[in-house]
């Protein structure tokens, strides 16, 4: 069996993984692996920007605050203020790297976005994700020190806890190969998860197939806590057709007199907040599931065809293509949406290093919680975090004194064959997703969490049967995330006793006191 040794293990190329990776290069031996190709993860898809103190008139106090409002009492102070006060810094690094930034009069040209009490939002035009995956990579795959492992998918975390050693730290991994289907041995002092979020646990999501969390998973099997896994964003609306995955209608069509509309043509979101239409994520979002699940409506309409083809094609020239190509044409037509999860704000638990609970592994990105987002993330928070965390994770890294490697077992498969029933991966994919909607999704009751409950305790004794006796793929393992991360929803939800950021509980509609954080604390080994 092949293995393999390294200083730093980083699992996941996205803006948090290849940012670790560049911090870390001159120093330690890198691997970088990821299960598909380097720039399919959610970064990639990122429109809006990047949020940081750069204009005059703003203030460090004025982003923490408004993140601190946003995240509805829950966010930690100090992480907050860690992140606002290196996002400048992260900025300029970005464009020291050569990531070309939309410019006006030579300086950074700045947009406001919902929650922002001031214009802070770098970006490029409304694809900022894409040019600085473009630009990262393309630095990666040139430095000496880093190692590029595509179409490697972690399998699981190797722990001196799992091998009954002394010492509970993290040793390494397990990774897939896709192209031999061999699992391989990965040995290292340091580990850093940056596998991102966990949209695919839901039908309707605005990320990228990878977002299975895995690393959460994976951590949570590792001994690691997890925290406030109940808070998933749900961007309000996500293109509804068969052959659409994950496209988002932007909030700027709603910016620009969009309706939004039931399949007859009556408006219907004046009835639920005075400002309509203009009214925050989060209630839109509540809007539109009450709609759909009162009218047994597959999704409902967002119209903007009153306003001129010139100016759709000026203001919204993606959404105008990416319609057309379906053949729906926006300039005379409504476009249909449905909700969609969008961004996990809990995660495992991490440090202002990202240090989780198990020696030499870490967590950045959208895989962590840090406490930044609270019980509801700010507009463009997301990629900032990545890169502050990323750089404060290598710094430790750095510093951590060096600690001789174990002897690592090889990956023991001799005690299974290849599953004869494939259909039975598909069909629980397709199960989970569709009740977690239902029951777990925007608005929740007990008896919708307990129904799901009872259905992830299916599931799981059947995934963990298949796991036992089969071959893994890479189908396999992430519906096996998905269902741990799934179970870790829904305890979450259940033990939060109250309606806070996007956790909204039809049993319990208000505030409770005092605000706290829902940690879950993993079985011993
Ligand atoms: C449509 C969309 C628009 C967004 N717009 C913005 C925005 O404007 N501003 C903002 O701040 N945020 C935005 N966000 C959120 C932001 O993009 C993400 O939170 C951020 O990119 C997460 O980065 P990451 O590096 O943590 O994870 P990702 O970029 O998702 O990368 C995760 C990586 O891990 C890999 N991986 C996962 N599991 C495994 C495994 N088992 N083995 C190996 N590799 C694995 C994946 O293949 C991928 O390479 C948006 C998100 C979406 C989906």
């Amino acid at each position: 069996m092949a293995s393999h040794d390294f200083d730093v293990l980083i699992v996941g190329s996205g803006l948090a993984g290849l940012s670790a990776a560049l911090h870390l290069a001159p120093t330690h031996s890198v691997a970088v692996l990821t299960k598909r190709a380097l720039n399919d993860g959610s970064s990639q898809w990122a429109q809006g920007g990047i949020a940081a103190v750069l204009g005059e008139g703003d203030s460090l106090q004025s982003h923490v605050d408004d993140t601190l409002i946003a995240g509805a009492g829950l966010c930690d102070l100090a992480a907050t203020r860690f992140v606002v006060e290196h996002a400048p810094e992260a900025i300029a690094w970005l464009r020291e790297l050569g990531v070309p930034f939309s410019l006006e009069n030579g300086e950074l040209h700045l947009t406001r976005e919902g929650g922002h009490s001031q214009r802070r939002i770098a970006h490029v035009t409304d694809a900022t994700g894409a040019a600085v995956q473009r630009t990262l990579i393309e630095i990666v795959r040139r430095t000496p020190g880093i190692t590029l492992f595509e179409e490697h998918t972690l399998v699981d975390l190797i722990t001196g806890r799992k091998l009954g050693l002394a010492d509970p730290a993290c040793l390494g991994l397990y990774a897939l190969d896709e192209a031999t289907d061999e699992v391989i041995t990965f040995r290292a002092a340091h580990t850093i998860l940056a596998t991102g979020g966990a949209g695919k646990v839901y039908l309707y999501t605005t990320n990228p197939d990878t977002a299975t969390g895995d690393g959460i998973a994976a951590a949570w099997r590792a001994g690691c806590r997890v925290a406030n896994m109940e808070f998933i964003q749900f961007h309000p609306t996500c293109l509804y057709h068969p052959h659409a995955k994950s496209f988002l209608i932007s909030e700027a069509v709603r910016g620009e007199g969009g309706l939004l509309k039931l399949p007859d043509g009556t408006r219907f979101m004046p009835a639920h907040d005075a400002r309509a239409e203009l009214a925050p994520r989060d209630v839109v979002a509540r809007a539109i599931d009450f709609e759909m699940k009162k009218h047994g409506l597959d999704c409902v309409h967002l119209d903007i065809s009153h306003q001129s083809p010139v100016f759709l094609q000026e203001h919204f020239p993606n959404i105008l293509a990416r319609c057309a190509e379906l053949g729906i044409d926006i300039t005379r037509e409504p476009i249909p949406v449905v909700p969609a999860a969008h961004y996990t704000c809990g995660g495992v638990l991490s440090d202002l290093s990202g240090r989780t609970d198990v020696p030499g592994l870490y967590a950045i990105g959208e895989t962590a919680c840090t406490g930044l987002h609270g019980a509801n993330r700010l507009a463009s928070n997301s990629l900032v975090e990545c890169m502050v965390f990323a750089r404060a994770a290598a710094l430790a890294i750095a510093e951590a004194p060096a600690h001789a490697g174990a002897e690592l077992p090889p990956w023991d498969d001799s005690r299974v064959t290849d599953a004869d029933e494939t259909v039975v991966i598909s069909h629980n994919w397709d199960e989970l997703r569709r009740f977690m909607w239902d029951y777990v999704g925007i608005v929740r009751t007990n008896k919708r969490l307990e129904r799901a409950a009872h259905r992830i305790a299916l599931l799981a004794a059947e995934i963990h049967e298949f796991y036992a006796h089969f071959h893994v793929t890479r189908d396999l393992l992430e519906l096996r995330n998905l269902v741990q991360v799934a179970e870790l929803i829904v305890r979450s939800a259940q033990a939060r006793r109250e309606s806070r950021g996007l956790h909204f509980s039809r049993d319990y509609p208000s505030l409770a006191a005092p605000a706290a954080p829902t940690i879950l604390v993993p079985p011993a080994a």
